[in-house]
């Protein structure tokens, strides 16, 4: 336990809004209490129901508390001496009978900076750049746009400013309402309230279309054709900034002769929205002065992903609308430390600050440091690895993902992950991963252990150890640390991790003004690059971080989803997350709080097509696609659109990535979770 009198002050463990609360034990052992930090820079107190339930799966009676060691398929107690010799032992042999690149290291958005640095870190010494973290299945398409035009991928301006400044939101495929909630009630509705204008852009009503002026209820998957009619609106009426284009752009001329033949018609048509709403909204955006844009997975979980944040940056770059407060292309990121994990090169073409794993130039900055060479390759995506798990890929470093539950096409990843020679899994619970690992290592929850962690608009905060760790479990941190040692002798013994961050500094410039010092309880947002800085609460101000200094417009054209409706599936599946559950459902589903409202899967059908189906609200039906079939609660209703069903990831026993596609963006490789064609079916 802390020794302090005073609660401790930390980050919650869910969404990337970043909000802090204090700790401190609870009477019974184990059990945390928490308390309103009133001055937190982000939320100043508040907390959503989420942050509000997050100290009670801690001490629920799953927690994993002894290392496992399965023998016979039955998993035993095991001492951790045991336990990390099987480990060193099982990835080694991997290494030495197939060579370093048949193994595939899982960082995750639920650890901390620190720890998703070493875990990298080992993976390169290990001799391979698999590493990848679940950025892969959220926002790696709206990275990869965002680095390409912008030089950067993170949000570009920060919740403060885009509340105080915005005159317009343009929010499309995020649902701040109920994911971002405390982002949403503090910053953004309160913008709203106050008379920023709010265009929203998704196929599902939700509560951010309470504050919307204008809801364009887009048919899933014509996000392009969409923004195309915006843009075109644009263009036509000269609604563009033409001193910005003409100043700070390069590309123009690409979006002119996309949309030279382009018929506006068409495009409504095609996404199912009235063209006069279309252009309504293109005008309320333009003429509004600051025009900010957010983004979400409705947005970057699709084949063309990349392509539609693309569009979204077009968008910002012909308003001039990027660079300044109350503007940018803001993508709301989802796990308390999704920014971070991919900040400190958890990602198979990426190194710690974004260098590039296939520079030579880069990986000798980094390789300086570590005093080891790393591979010049590019390594495999984390679809890749499960993909390929049982042949080209034979070991699996899994900590803290759970990717038998996240990742699509999930009847598939499960029996590929069971044809592993060797797979060690380090969680909080027994997930659905970690039952087909060799070993599991229980490790410390988010009350037990320090750090930082980067949130969605790039701050960089502290998180504290309120109390003492239960049983036998072991930090992440020691625990990647002790493996490495015990693999490699040296290069991953550091005392605490502060010395880590140090570490993390020297190799990546964003970081390199930030220190445990100055963070503070305030938290400082990157790119912070020397101790004289303040750090930046807006990017793009005089020019972009790409070569040439300029933001690249690009036109785009439709491309339709993987998977379209048929005779035999003639319904549109898509996903998306409610307020009281987060993503698989590990922590939020040991929660009661979140439990007594919501306890089960269920899936939103159309009047129309449930009455077609003989389908009445509350009959459990099957819902099938060309993967699988679960079973889901009907809700009919007509907060999603004809021809559309609704439903969400949360749940084990109803799980929707058995069913979901997982076709990949060909630059991101980030899987369709967001569009399939299915069919629904009552006994
Ligand atoms: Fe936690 Fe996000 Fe809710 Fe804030 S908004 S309390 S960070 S889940």
């Amino acid at each position: 336990m802390s020794s302090e009198d005073e609660p401790v002050k930390t980050i919650c463990p869910y969404c990337g809004v970043g909000c802090g609360l204090k700790l401190e034990p609870g009477e019974e052992p184990g059990s945390v209490n928490f308390k309103p930090w009133f001055d937190a820079p982000v939320n100043e107190g508040a907390l959503c129901i989420k942050g509000s339930s997050a100290v009670q799966h801690v001490d629920h009676e799953d927690r994993l508390t002894e290392p496992l060691i399965k023998e016979d398929g039955e998993f035993r107690e095991a001492t951790w001496e045991e336990a990390l010799d099987r480990v060193v032992e099982g990835l080694m042999e991997v290494r030495e009978e197939y060579g370093p690149d048949a193994t595939g290291f899982f960082a995750s958005s639920q650890v901390m900076n620190e720890e998703n640095y070493l875990m990298q870190k080992l993976a390169r010494r290990y001799g391979t750049n698999n590493v990848d973290n679940c950025t892969r299945l959220c926002h790696a398409s709206t990275v990869a746009a965002l680095r390409d035009s912008l030089g950067a991928g993170a949000m570009t301006n920060s919740m403060a400013d885009l509340r105080d400044s915005a005159d317009a939101y343009w929010i499309q495929g995020a649902n701040p309402a109920e994911q971002h909630v405390i982002g949403h009630s503090k910053y953004f509705k309160q913008a709203a309230n106050d008379g920023t204008t709010v265009v929203q852009v998704d196929p599902h009503e939700n509560k951010t279309s309470e504050v919307a002026d204008i809801h364009l209820q887009v048919k899933p998957g014509t996000d392009i054709p969409i923004l195309n009619v915006v843009l075109e609106t644009i263009l036509e009426e000269e609604l563009y900034d033409e001193e910005f284009i003409a100043e700070r752009t390069k590309g123009f001329e690409s979006l002119e002769a996309e949309l030279a033949d382009f018929d506006a018609e068409e495009a409504a048509e095609t996404a199912g929205v009235d063209l006069e709403k279309i252009r309504e909204a293109a005008r309320a955006f333009a003429e509004a002065g600051n025009g900010a844009i957010f983004t979400g997975m409705g947005m970057s979980q699709k084949t063309c992903g990349t392509d539609n944040v693309q569009n979204l940056i077009n968008l910002a770059l012909v308003t001039g609308n990027i660079g300044k407060p109350g503007t940018g292309v803001n993508p709301l990121r989802g796990q308390n430390n999704v920014q971070g994990t991919s900040d400190v090169g958890a990602l198979p073409n990426v190194l710690p600050g974004y260098l590039e794993v296939e520079d030579p130039e880069d990986r000798a900055q980094v390789e300086d440091v570590w005093g080891f060479e790393v591979p010049p390759e590019n390594g495999l995506t984390s679809l890749e690895v499960t993909d390929a798990a049982g042949e080209e890929v034979q070991g699996l470093y899994v900590m803290g993902e759970n990717p038998v539950l996240s990742e699509p096409n999930s009847n598939e990843v499960e029996a590929n992950l069971k044809e592993l020679q060797f797979m060690v899994a380090q969680d909080i619970f027994m997930t659905e991963t970690a039952k087909l690992a060799d070993v599991v290592l229980p490790a410390t929850s988010w009350v037990e252990r320090g750090g930082t962690v980067t949130n969605t608009d790039r701050r960089v905060q502290r998180m504290r150890p309120a109390v003492d760790v239960p049983g036998n479990t072991r930090h992440d941190f020691d625990i990647v640390s002790e493996i490495g040692t015990r693999m490699f002798g040296e290069g991953f013994d550091y005392d605490g991790p502060e010395a880590v961050f140090e570490e993390l500094r020297e190799v990546a410039s964003i970081y390199g003004g930030i220190t445990y010092d100055r963070i503070g309880d305030e938290g400082i947002q990157w790119p912070c690059e020397t101790t004289e800085e303040e750090g930046t609460q807006y990017l793009h101000k005089e020019e972009f971080p790409t070569e040439d200094g300029l933001g690249k417009i690009r036109g785009v054209s439709h491309q339709p989803p993987a998977e379209v409706e048929d005779e035999e599936y003639p319904l549109v599946l898509t996903t998306g997350r409610i307020e009281e559950h987060y993503n698989t459902g590990e922590m939020s589903r040991r929660s009661e709080n979140l439990m007594r409202k919501t306890d089960h899967n269920f899936i939103h059908v159309h009047p129309a097509d449930a009455e077609a189906r003989g389908i009445e609200d509350g009959d459990v039906v099957e819902l099938r696609t060309r993967r699988g079939e679960i079973d889901v609660t009907a809700v009919v209703t007509e907060e999603t659109k004809q021809g559309v069903v609704w439903t969400t990831p949360h749940f084990a026993d109803s799980q929707t990535n058995r069913v979901t596609n997982d076709a990949v963006d060909p630059v991101a490789k980030i899987p369709e979770f967001k569009v399939a064609a299915a069919t629904i079916s009552v006994d």
